[in-house]
């Protein structure tokens, strides 16, 4: 067998040379991203609601001696994220990554305040146009700017793959429609040698999408490690080798695919609700 030497195990996870977008990277996962692609050689471009945030972890990423350029944008408006992509195109370069990944949740499940019938309409709306359209329009974004070689990378959910009765309506629908989207941009993509891929995080910590603290209660992490195998939440340290994995050269024959994050929490048969 061939053994591989130091430089090409290296080389798997290099992102030397690339500049990669991330919607949604002023907090969690996003960010967790951000930095680990910074770590891993990138220029990396830091989207976000909030100029502040944006600015705060773009200031992170060089303090740790990454490079890093940031632009807030709402996904949720139209045409946003195409003007944003532009300006990237002109002020830093053209990107060769680029990540979708900003997402809400959408207010209570149907065991909470979300039940069918109170479902309003300003909730589905709101889930819809920025899960769905800013998916949708962010990776229609990324397929004008993308050459050969490009990658992108979608945030979905296990709620996308399953019924899911701790989150609402319009997120276990919105995760996913763009599961499918993912594939079918994966087939057209192909043929540009773009390769289109969606990661399916479980229950992770360390995130603000739950009421937009980044802490969250005993009792509540104890309900979601209830329903994953490995017993716990996963940390934003565990999302970062998945999140770099589908945009670096170890997965170069990898397009359409959908990889769980979940501490094994697809694989129950039966869950405890
Ligand atoms: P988060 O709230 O910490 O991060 C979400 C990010 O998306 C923030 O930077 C926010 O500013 C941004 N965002 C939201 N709406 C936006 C809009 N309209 N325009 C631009 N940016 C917008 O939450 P997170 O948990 O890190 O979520 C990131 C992604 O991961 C989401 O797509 C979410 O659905 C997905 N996800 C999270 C978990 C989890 O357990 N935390 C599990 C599965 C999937």
């Amino acid at each position: 067998m061939t053994r591989l030497t130091d430089p090409d195990l290296a080389g798997l996870t290099s992102l030397a040379g690339d500049i990669v977008v991330v919607t949604g990277a002023s907090s969690g996962i996003g960010q967790a991203a951000a930095e680990i692609y910074a770590a891993a050689g990138a220029t990396v471009v830091v989207l976000g609601r909030s100029a502040d945030r944006v600015s705060g972890v773009v200031g992170d990423i060089v303090s740790a001696g990454g490079t890093a350029h940031g632009y807030p944008v709402d996904v949720a408006v139209r045409g946003a994220i195409d003007a944003v992509l532009a300006r990237v195109v002109a002020e830093v370069g053209r990107p060769t990554v680029v990540v979708a990944n900003a997402g809400i949740a959408g207010g209570a499940s149907y065991r909470g305040a979300g039940r069918l019938a109170d479902y309003t309409d300003a909730e589905w709306d709101e889930v819809v146009a920025t899960n769905l359209t800013g998916t949708f329009e962010t990776v229609r974004a990324a397929a004008r700017v993308l050459e050969p070689g490009g990658r992108i990378l979608v945030t979905s959910s296990t709620a996308g793959m399953r019924t899911d009765p701790m989150v609402s309506y319009a997120y276990v629908s919105t995760k996913a429609a763009i599961l499918n989207f993912v594939r079918q941009t994966a087939l057209e993509l192909a043929e540009r040698g773009i390769r289109v891929n969606a990661i399916a995080p479980g229950p992770f910590k360390g995130t603000r999408i739950g009421d937009g603290r980044t802490e969250i209660s005993a009792e509540d992490e104890a309900m979601w490690a209830s329903t994953i195998p490995l017993g716990r939440m996963g940390t934003m340290a565990e999302i970062q080798g998945p999140m770099l994995f589908l945009v670096s050269p170890a997965s170069a024959f990898v397009t359409g695919a959908i990889l769980p994050v979940d501490g094994g929490a697809l694989a129950l048969s039966h869950t405890s609700f």
